[in-house]
C-alpha cells in the first residue's frame, strides 16, 4: 500500500507539525522538486494526486477513517504513534470491524459485542490477532491414530472443529465434525478458552502456542468428560458415535479388539493434546485429478483419511489418520503415473492370477530399471543415469472408461465401487505388522474412477480399498509455497516412524 509505505516513515506528532509548517513556508518555491527536497517530507505527502501536495493531516476525518480501514491491521498501531489525531481516529470501531472481516472473515454481531462491552478493536487485538497462529489445518498427535482439526473463525469466535470420517464402510457419506474447543471474548479483559469435549457443555480450558506450527490444548475440568455410567457408558457412547454401532454388532473378533484398543489409547489424550500444522496439497493444471483429502476403507481399521498429492510422475497417498499397523503420517500408497496397467479383458477379467502376472511384470521392469540406474557408474556411460520423467499422462477424459471388475477372491469392504474406470496405474502399498513392524512396499493397482473416487488393489492382501473425496472447504489450509508443503510431508512422515 503506497499510503502505508509513506506513512511508516513518519515521526511523532511534533515532527509532523514542524514539517507541515516548513513545507507551508516553502510552498511557492517548491513547485519543482529541487535537490534540497527532504525525502522524509516527500513521504508525508500522501495525497493521491502528486501535484496537489496536500498533507494527509488536512484530509477530513471521514476520509482518513476510510483510508485507515483499508490498511492492514498490524500496521495500525504504528500509525497511532504519528499524532494524537491519528490515535483518536484509530479508535473508530468501523475501522476494526472491517479489519476483522477482511483479514479473518469474522462477521460480527455488533449488538452481541456491545452487550458484552467488547469492541471490534478488542476482538481484533485480543482474539483474532493474538490467536492467528492457530488458524488452519492440524493433525493431533494421538500416537498412530492421528486426526484432522480445522481451526476457523466462526462469527467472532475461534472454533477448533475435529473432522471424522463417516461410519465404516460408507466412504461417500459426508465427513462428521464436532467442536473440540472455542475461544471467545466474553468481556474486555481478554479471551476465554473453553474445552468442548464431552457431553456436559463448554468448560475451562487452555491453549499454548508451542512454536510457529505447533500448539497444544489442555482441559482444566476433565470431570466434565466423565459419564454417570463410568467407563462402560463412555465406551458405549464413543462406539455409537465413532462407529455408529454397538459392540454386539461387530462380530469380527479382531475388529472388536482393534476398536477397544483405540478407545483405551485415545481416551488417554482427553485432557491434553498437541497439534502439528498440515497443509492441503498444492494443485497444478496437469495433475491427473485435483489433489486433496480422501476417505478410504482400511479393512478392520475402518475408514481413514488420506491426502493425495502429485509429485511429477508420482502420486502419493499420505495418511492423515492411521492405525496400529500403518500410523498416521506414513505414505500408504505410491502411484507410478508413467506405468499404465491394462486390466485383463474378456474371460480373463475375473482372473486374479492374470492380474497378478501383469502387475508383477511391471514390478520386474521397475526393479531392473532401478538396478541399471544403481550400476551405471558416472563416467562409464555418457547417458544420464536417470532418463528423466516422461511427460505426465493426459488425464483420461469422460467416455474413455473401461469396465472394472474385482478379480475373484479379492475382498472389498464397500461394494459400491464404480463398475467402470478411467485408467489404472502401477503402484505400491505400504503394509506392516502390528506396531509398524517390518514395513514393506508391496505391488498393487491404482484404479482411477473419476475426479472424486479412486481405488487401490492390494495384491498381497487380496483386498481392495475404495477412496472418496472429502468435500469440505477447509479454511486457512493452503501451503504458503510448494516447498512448504513438501517440508510438511517429510516432517509428518519422520514423526510417524
Ligand atoms: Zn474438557
Amino acid at each position: 500500500m503506497a499510503v502505508c509505505a509513506r506513512l511508516c516513515g513518519v515521526g511523532p506528532a511534533r515532527g509532523c507539525r514542524r514539517r507541515q509548517q516548513r513545507r507551508d513556508a516553502a510552498e511557492p518555491a517548491a513547485a519543482d522538486s529541487g535537490p534540497d527536497t527532504d525525502p522524509e517530507e516527500e513521504r508525508i505527502e500522501a495525497g493521491p494526486a502528486a501535484g496537489s501536495r496536500r498533507s494527509l493531516l488536512e484530509l477530513p476525518p471521514e476520509l482518513l477513517v476510510e483510508i485507515f480501514a483499508a490498511l492492514p491491521g498490524p500496521d495500525l498501531p504504528r500509525l497511532a504513534q504519528v499524532c494524537s489525531r491519528f490515535r483518536r481516529l484509530l479508535r473508530t470501531d468501523t475501522i476494526w470491524r472491517r479489519r476483522c472481516r477482511e483479514e479473518y472473515g469474522a462477521c460480527e454481531d455488533p449488538r452481541g459485542l456491545e452487550a458484552a462491552g467488547v469492541s471490534c478493536r478488542d476482538v481484533y487485538a485480543k482474539l483474532l490477532h493474538r490467536y492467528r497462529h492457530i488458524l488452519g489445518l492440524w493433525q493431533p498427535d494421538i500416537g498412530p491414530y492421528g486426526g484432522l482439526l480445522n481451526v476457523v473463525v466462526d462469527g467472532v469466535v475461534i472454533v477448533g472443529w475435529m473432522y471424522l470420517p463417516p461410519h465404516d464402510p460408507h466412504v461417500d457419506d459426508p465427513m462428521r465434525f464436532k467442536p473440540l474447543f472455542r475461544i471467545h471474548l466474553v468481556e474486555q479483559k481478554g479471551a476465554t478458552v473453553e474445552c468442548m469435549y464431552g457431553h456436559h457443555g463448554p468448560h475451562n480450558g487452555h491453549i499454548q502456542i508451542v512454536k510457529k506450527d505447533e500448539f497444544s490444548t489442555k482441559c482444566n475440568e476433565t470431570d466434565h468428560h466423565r459419564m454417570p455410567g463410568g467407563r462402560q457408558e463412555e465406551f458405549r457412547t464413543w462406539l455409537r458415535e465413532e462407529w455408529g454401532r454397538t459392540l454386539e454388532d461387530i462380530f469380527h473378533e479382531h475388529m472388536q479388539e482393534l476398536i477397544l484398543m483405540k478407545f483405551i489409547y485415545t481416551s488417554q489424550y482427553d485432557n491434553c493434546l498437541t497439534y502439528r500444522r498440515i497443509y492441503l496439497p498444492p494443485s497444478r493444471p496437469d495433475d491427473l485429478i485435483p489433489p486433496g483429502l480422501f476417505k478410504g476403507t482400511y479393512g478392520s481399521h475402518g475408514l481413514e483419511i488420506v491426502m493425495l498429492s502429485f509429485h511429477g510422475q508420482r502420486a502419493r497417498g499420505t495418511k492423515v489418520t492411521g492405525d496400529p499397523n500403518i500410523p498416521a503420517g506414513q505414505q500408504t500408497v505410491e502411484v507410478d503415473l508413467a506405468r499404465r496397467i491394462q486390466l485383463p479383458g474378456g474371460e480373463q477379467q475375473h482372473s486374479f492370477s492374470e492380474l497378478s502376472r501383469l502387475v508383477l511384470e511391471v514390478r520386474e521392469q521397475v526393479r531392473q530399471q532401478q538396478q541399471q540406474q544403481q550400476q551405471g557408474a558416472p563416467g562409464d556411460d555418457p547417458r544420464p543415469p536417470d532418463p528423466g520423467p516422461a511427460p505426465a499422462p493426459a488425464p483420461p477424459g469422460p467416455g474413455q472408461g473401461q469396465p472394472f471388475v474385482l478379480p475373484a477372491g479379492v475382498s472389498s469392504r464397500n461394494d459400491g465401487y464404480p463398475r467402470t474406470c478411467r485408467a489404472c496405474f502401477y503402484g505400491t502399498g505400504l503394509i506392516a505388522g502390528h506396531g509398524f513392524t517390518s514395513p514393506e512396499r508391496t505391488p498393487g493397482v491404482f484404479v482411477l474412477f473419476d475426479q472424486d473416487r479412486f481405488g487401490f488393489l492390494w495384491l498381497e492382501l487380496k483386498s481392495f480399498s475404495l477412496y472418496s473425496r472429502v468435500q469440505v472447504a477447509f479454511r486457512h489450509a493452503d501451503a504458503p509455497s510448494p516447498q512448504a508443503f513438501e517440508d510438511m510431508l517429510k516432517n509428518i512422515q519422520a514423526l510417524a516412524s
